[in-house]
């Protein structure tokens, strides 16, 4: 059977051409940076290679890039160690309600030590309110940590309004690029953010490998404690393949951003559309234009999206229900619930996430099966048939 994937927010298959940089690593460049000698220098050069790569794509410096072991390391670094290394002036951090996991329950871990987290609200499309920010900020507030854009429903916040307000304020900004790299233009320096978050397996690259931007003067602690690697910052032996694989796959995911975008934008906006015309009672989930370019995200009134998903995997389809992390459990998505969706309405929704391998060959073949699963599922469904 033909597999079609349509889960490119959740993880991305490996490039070639990252998997072809990171097989001589793998093989031959063994030797541990920190050591003197040769073995351990060619590692070192590797490293430092793809630390400039990193850097360019960025628009930031070298010595502010660390490599960490994913996204979620690179969020609970930034929260945490900020938190801790700046609690003589304050213990109040701000968030939103919509935040990936990473970020929220680092959040509720803080508040188990005393500190104290503002969680504001979204709007129906999931965007927060800059001024809501500007106003929750008090004397104690050190942190404000808002997403670049939502892994469920793919709005895109206006990060850099918001890391405006957070420097008026004299307050640190750190946001979770994590889904917005790769897919849309980011320059650190334009943003106005002091740290940002992003992952390898989002863009292409391998899992298990990330990055932390610390704009140079940001006061941190460290998280991970032992030796001195990345500048004494991060330690543990620094894993080379993957970081040069990482590397190479911010290389090109940013290369033909602008393409690669627009060619998304075309086949999301298109599958959207079917959608809403073709089925009856369905809603549209996020902003209906600052969304991730590859985000489709609707809510399908009366069925389970866990149905749908099955039944779609056994046509080969692999979507999601909303996010990853919450399919298997109860609990409908805070995502959903936050932008106003009822436990039932939420409960019904699918996420599709188009990627650069993506064809309209098989977003057709999404759209001409879909109605059929959602009418013989409705069917049974005591709750569409009253
Ligand atoms: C995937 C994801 C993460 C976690 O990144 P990992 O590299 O899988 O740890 C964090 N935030 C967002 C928004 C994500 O989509």
């Amino acid at each position: 059977m033909q597999r079609r994937y349509f889960d490119y927010a959740a993880t991305t298959p490996i490039d070639k051409r990252v998997l072809e940089v990171m097989i001589p690593q793998i093989e031959n460049n063994f030797g541990n940076p920190s050591s003197v000698y040769s073995f351990g220098r060619e590692a070192r050069k590797s490293i430092d290679e793809s630390r400039d790569t990193v850097a360019r794509v960025l628009n930031a410096e070298p010595k502010e890039i660390f490599f960490t072991s994913g996204g979620t390391e690179a969020d609970n670094w930034a929260i945490i160690g900020t938190a801790f290394a700046n609690k003589n002036k304050g213990n109040h951090i701000i968030t939103t309600s919509i935040e990936h996991h990473a970020v929220l329950h680092t959040c509720k871990y803080l508040e188990k030590h005393g500190f104290e987290v503002s969680y504001l609200p979204v709007d129906e499309y999931g965007m927060v309110d800059p001024e809501d920010v500007r106003n929750s900020i008090k004397e104690s507030t050190i942190l404000i940590t808002v997403m670049y854009a939502n892994n469920e429903i793919g709005t895109i916040q206006p990060i850099k309004k918001i890391g405006e307000i957070a420097r008026e304020n004299d307050v640190y900004f750190h946001t979770d690029a994590v889904q917005a790299f790769g897919s849309i233009e980011i320059d650190v320096k334009d943003l106005n953010v002091d740290m940002m978050s992003i992952s390898g397996h989002k863009i292409y690259g391998p899992k298990g490998i990330g990055a932390l931007y610390i704009r140079k003067g940001v006061k941190i602690d460290n998280l991970i404690h032992g030796g001195g690697q990345e500048r004494k910052k991060r330690a543990g032996t620094e894993n080379t393949p993957a970081i040069v694989g990482f590397a190479k796959a911010c290389e090109l995911v940013t290369e033909n951003l602008k393409e690669s975008a627009e060619k998304a934008i075309e086949l999301r906006d298109y599958m959207i559309k079917n959608i809403l015309e073709n089925i009856d009672e369905v809603r549209l989930n996020g902003h209906p234009t600052e969304r991730l370019p590859g985000n489709v995200n609707v809510s399908i009134r009366y069925i389970e999206g866990e149905s749908i998903l099955l039944s779609l995997d056994l046509i080969g389809i692999a979507a999601s229900s909303g996010s990853a992390c919450t399919s298997g459990a109860l609990d409908p998505s805070h995502v959903l619930l936050a932008i106003g969706l009822s436990h039932e309405i939420a409960h019904g929704s699918l996420r599709f996430s188009i990627g650069k391998d993506t064809t309209r060959e098989e977003v057709d073949f999404v759209l001409e099966k879909l109605p059929a699963i959602i009418q013989r599922l409705r069917d049974m469904s005591p709750l569409y048939n009253s």
